[in-house]
Formats: C-alpha cells, structure tokens, sequence
C-alpha cells in the first residue's frame, strides 16, 4: 500500500478524518508520540493496526478522545477520583485505566475488562478527534518493540508501505509516552510512567503508588524488554565491576545527561542545564541518532528519578542489555 503524507492542516486533517471513518490506519501526532489510529469500535480496524506494528494481541491499546464525555461513554462509570484527575491533567499525557462497556471491543483491551482512554492536548490530535467524530485506538506509531517515532520521518522508517497515511506534524513536544494511571486498584497505581509526574499526581491522589519497575503488573504491555533499539544498550554505572566484555570508546556512542564525554565516537546531550523536560522531549530522538551514527553500543547515563526522570529510566532499563562503565579510554559492560 501506498502510504499518504498529509499536511497537518485543515485539508489534511479532514482527509485523515476521512480514512479513520473508513477504517483505514493513519499516523498522527501528539504531544507525547505520534500514535497510529484506527477507529477505536472497529475491531476490523484496530486489526490493522496489530498488523501494521506486528504488535502481538496481548498488548492492549490506548484509546484517544476529543473530550471527557467521549470517555465517560467507553467507561461503565467515572469514579471521583477519574474525575479530579480529568479536571486536572486533560488535555493532556495522562492514560486513565478503568472498566469499559461492551462497545468497546475486545481487541483494544486485549480481553480485559478495562479500557485505557486518554484526551491528548495537540492541536492536531485534538482536531483529528473532533473531525473523526469517534474515539480512536492509537499505540505508538512504531513497529512493537522499538523506538517510539518522535517525528513523522521516524514514522515513515518504520511503517511506509505498512500504513494509510500520516499526517506531517514536525517534532512532538512531551517526547515521552503517557504516564498510565489504573484507578480499578486500590489504592491507585501508575502501571506506566510517563509524561505528567508521578509528583504532580499525588497531589490530586495521595495514596497512588508505583508499581515496581519491570516486575509482574496488571498491564500486559509493559515488558521488561521495549523501547530497543537496533544496537546494544548498556546503562552507565560509577563504580567499576568483575569481568565483561572491553572496547575502545569511539565505538561507543554516548547518550549524556548534561555534559558531553570526551573521546565517544558519538554524543548526544539530553540537557546541559539539568532539565527533566528537555531531557524527556530529546530522548528517542536522540536514541535514534546514536542508532545511526555508526557506532557498535550506546552507553547511556543515568537521570535523576524525580519528575519526568522516573519515565526516562523506565524507558532506558527496558531498553539495555545491561551495564556498563568507563575505564581510562575504554568501556568494560556486560550483558
Ligand atoms: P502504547 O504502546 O503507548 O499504546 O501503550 C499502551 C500501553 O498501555 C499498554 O502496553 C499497556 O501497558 C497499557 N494499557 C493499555 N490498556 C490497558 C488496560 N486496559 N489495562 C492496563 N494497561 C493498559
Ligand atoms: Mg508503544
């Protein structure tokens, strides 16, 4: 299939529109990633999009409305709790997780009886949603596994050929996917961290908790092994460790937090100034820049885990093969 490129204005939007209500697959973007929709009650449609990203049945999708109402209408009830947090942080990269009706069908929730549903706050999502004139169920729009697509030409590496079009909206602002809250536990808890904070959160809902990194969850997609890219990572550590494998640092590339390394063969700054938003908002872009530079492994530091920095490791452990550290002019890691 021919994949179309359309401009994220209002004649490209009205055609996307078009081919989500005719069941075909289209990229768009948010302000997390761009995600790849279909019509969210189209089990016929949805198909496509497992089939696009080879995404395997278990993992279930996330679906986008254009409003709280919209949500209201794939949830059996909206508990208070949903509500404040709607109120809140909607618009926005917050993923509620609560029981769904029967409209919604099964293939989107992967056999559970709950739905994730999330309002986006880009303008181009936003208009999309509204033109479409239904929800629409939108993954990452990446092939399952791997980096998620932070602009529309890491949509078409991926999945030209495989999808009904994209719609051209440059770089998305957050970088980083939704943080995804399930409120059918109590008490409440982040099954996926991501761009609003885990701190701002506890604000609204004191007693939410995390659920232990890559361990066993209620959320089926969240694997300890994701977000990897073409070539080993390793994540940097300060002290020095037994054995492992010794390579020059100029095989290496070097995903930096603040400062620059001398000698890698490749270095990407997150942020010179120490900001978890910069950061987030640079982080796949330039984990697929290290992908393409030549090099044989990427060595990542590690972030603060405070605010957007918990997503950040998140995605950096699912993403290494293991650690690493530097000795003199080279890097020992190990798997
Ligand atoms: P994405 O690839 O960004 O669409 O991620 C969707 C992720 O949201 C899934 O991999 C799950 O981890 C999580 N998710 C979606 N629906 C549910 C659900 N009904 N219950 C729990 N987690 C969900
Ligand atoms: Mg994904």
């Amino acid at each position: 299939m021919e994949t179309r490129v359309l401009p994220p204005d209002e004649e490209g939007i009205a055609a996307a529109a078009e081919l989500i209500r005719r069941k075909a697959t289209v990229a768009f973007p948010t302000e997390t990633v761009y995600g790849l929709g279909a019509d969210a009650l189209s089990s016929r449609a949805v198909a496509q999009v497992f089939a696009a990203k080879e995404r395997p049945r278990f993992d279930p999708v996330i679906v986008h409305v254009a409003d709280p109402d919209e949500a209201a209408g794939l949830w059996t009830e909206v508990p208070p709790q949903a509500r404040r947090l709607m109120d809140r942080f909607w618009p926005g990269p917050l993923t509620l997780v609560l029981p769904r009706r029967r409209r919604v069908p099964p293939i989107v929730t992967a056999g559970l009886p709950t739905v994730a549903v999330r309002m986006p706050s880009h303008p181009v999502a936003l208009a999309l949603l509204r033109a479409a004139g239904r929800p629409i169920a939108a993954p990452s729009a990446n092939r399952f596994g791997r980096l998620s697509p932070t602009h529309h030409d890491d949509v078409l590496a991926q999945l030209r050929g495989r999808i009904h079009a994209v719609v051209a909206g440059g770089p998305t602002p957050v970088g980083i996917e939704s943080t995804v809250v399930s409120l059918v536990e109590d008490p409440p808890v982040v099954l996926r961290p991501g761009g609003t904070p885990y701190e701002a959160l506890r604000e609204v809902i004191p007693n939410l908790r995390l659920a232990p990194p890559a361990g066993p969850s209620a959320s089926p997609g969240t694997l300890p092994r994701h977000y990897v890219p073409a070539i080993p990572l390793y994540i940097l550590e300060g002290e020095a460790f037994a054995g492992g494998e010794t390579v020059d640092r100029a095989q290496c590339g070097l995903l930096a937090y603040r400062e620059a390394g001398a000698g890698f063969g490749r270095v990407e700054v997150l942020s010179p100034t120490g900001n978890l938003v910069e950061a987030a908002a640079r982080f796949f872009a330039a984990l697929h820049r290290l992908e393409g530079a030549g090099v044989a492994a990427i060595v990542a530091e590690p972030v603060p885990e405070v605010g957007l920095g918990i997503a950040i490791m998140d995605r950096l452990r699912r993403a290494a093969s293991g650690r690493a550290h530097v000795q003199g002019r080279r890097v020992v890691w190990t798997r």
